[in-house]
């Protein structure tokens, strides 16, 4: 007997994912590069389903049933090439090569071409939810030839979290495009951290709130509108006491945020495709100002210039932040949204944004209440310029702007820094504005370099002779 699936890498994401399909009822064949981590897990998990272990990687191949579909799921980079490298050798025409890595999107639109040339499916697919959701059902991003769907969906599907009945899984589109959202929901991941981590801080340094009594705080708000997995394990994290010295263990630890690169990743293809995702550009910034520790700790008496103290009015401060902590989540998905949507005509993906928001509802680590909206939002119009312009977003953000100005102003009299906070609010009143100053770079643009520009009242590019007391404009 055969195996239906295998999965090569069987460190945490790998092992677990091999149990979650064992559990399933699915034959799989096990392999790692090296045989320690296939016996551990065969020794400690061997009974929860049906294993077949293997050696070799032309064991593995051996043992799977056709179409073959093996899951790829070790360190992203040059080990998943060489994997695929040695996979694809053993493999035959019709086989699906799957690699549930973080893969960079562009890797694998590369490696999808060099596969599909090879008679082979490739399909590069986002898994979010950590350990936990990979063991229990995660969220999965699959991109790859609809053919290769048709035989894997099914599988990829009963294993994924499911909401109301509805798996946390469907094809996003060809090639990288499954990779290419996984990305842009860990850039949007960076951007709710960020958020909830500027409201905490607001918390604890304008209303010198206790750690406590700040994990309060986030508890209830977990039974509202910002009900989500980061806001409840925020109120996790701050009530957790050091076992060493009893203090809250956030206190103890070292104030500089890492990262693996996946926020970095989509700040990059958001330059590259003009759109300003201002609020996981923040985050990522936010994290990398964290971590100049020396910068930070030469420039700790810098002027503070603080104008005003604490607001007087805890509760309703809190009630600011709440509001000011929706909008600017709001903005944040918006920006992932037009960014997604900006790759997928970008590379004639066809990314469904609806279908998307569905399947991040469970098992992925931004999965919240809010993602039903936008389900509910792209389904009343598929073509939505924006989120923002959402009816339901629209008088959500309108009805809390107060208060996001009032948290946004009392943080700069303050001295505290919001950047994400302060940078979507900017964002939203850049979007709604009726003229920008854009007119005026366009004037300076033209001056030193005469980049031309357009006017108001009639159509054509047009170049001036600055300075020049007679008629100075030129149709170009
Ligand atoms: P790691 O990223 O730590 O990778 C370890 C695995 O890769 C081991 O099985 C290791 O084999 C194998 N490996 C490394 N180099 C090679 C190589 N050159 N040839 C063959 N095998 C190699 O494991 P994780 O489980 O954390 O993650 C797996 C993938 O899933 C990564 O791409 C990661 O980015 C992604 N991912 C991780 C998440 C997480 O929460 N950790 C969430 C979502 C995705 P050996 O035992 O022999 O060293």
């Amino acid at each position: 007997n055969l195996a239906q699936i295998g999965v090569t890498g069987l460190a945490v994401m790998g092992s677990n994912l091999a149990r979650n399909l064992a559990r399933h009822g699915y034959t799989v064949a096990l392999h790692n590069r090296s045989i320690a981590k296939t016996d551990a897990l065969l020794e400690n998990h061997g009974d929860e389903g049906t294993f077949i272990r293997t050696e070799s990687m032309a064991d593995f191949v051996a043992a799977l049933e056709r179409p073959r579909r093996a899951l790829i799921m070790v360190k992203a980079g040059d080990a998943t090439d060489s994997v695929i490298e040695e996979l694809a050798d053993l493999m035959e025409p019709g086989d699906v090569i799957i690699d549930g890595g973080n893969s960079l999107y562009t890797d694998t639109i590369r490696r999808e071409a060099a596969m599909s040339k090879r008679g082979l499916n490739f399909v590069g697919t986002g898994i979010s939810g950590g350990e936990e959701g990979a063991l229990n059902g995660p969220s999965i991003m699959p991109g790859g030839p609809a053919e290769a769907y048709e035989s894997l969906g099914p599988l990829l599907e009963s294993i994924s979290a499911h909401v109301d009945g509805t798996p946390c899984c469907t094809h996003i589109g060809p090639n990288g495009s499954g990779h290419f959202v996984k990305m842009v929901h860990n850039g949007i991941e960076y951007a709710d951290m960020q958020l909830i981590g500027e409201a905490y801080d607001l918390m604890r340094k304008a209303l010198t709130m206790s750690t406590d009594e700040i994990a309060d705080v986030f508890r209830q708000w977990n039974s509202g509108d910002l009900e989500s997995y980061l806001v409840e394990i925020t109120a996790e994290v701050l009530a957790q006491k050091d076992a060493e010295t009893g203090k809250p263990l956030i206190d103890v630890i070292v104030d500089e945020a890492g990262q693996k690169g996946t926020g970095r990743w989509t700040v990059k293809s958001a330059l590259d495709l003009g759109i300003p995702t201002t609020g996981i550009a923040e985050a990522v910034f936010a994290r990398a100002l964290s971590s100049s520790r020396d910068q930070r700790t030469a420039a700790r008496d810098l002027a503070s210039g603080k104008l005003a103290g604490a607001p007087t009015d805890r509760d309703r401060f809190v009630a600011d932040i709440n509001a000011a902590l929706y909008a600017s989540k709001v903005v944040a998905y918006a920006q992932g949204f037009d960014q997604i949507r900006a790759g997928s005509a970008e590379y004639d993906w066809n990314v469904d944004p609806g279908a998307l928001a569905t399947i991040w509802r469970g098992g992925c680590i931004i999965r919240a209440k809010f993602l039903n909206r936008i389900v509910d939002a792209y389904r009343d119009d598929p073509d939505l310029p924006s989120l923002l312009l959402a009816p339901y977003f629209r008088e959500a953000v309108s009805a809390g702007l107060d208060s996001w100005r009032r948290v946004v102003a009392t943080a700069s009299t303050m001295g505290i820094p919001v950047p994400a906070f302060a940078s979507s609010l900017s964002y939203y009143d850049g979007l709604r504005a009726e003229r920008l100053p854009a007119a005026l770079t366009q004037g300076l643009r033209d001056f030193f370099g005469a980049h031309t520009y357009k006017r108001v009242d009639k159509p054509g590019s047009f170049h001036t002779l600055w300075g020049e007391q007679t008629r100075t404009e030129v149709e170009v």
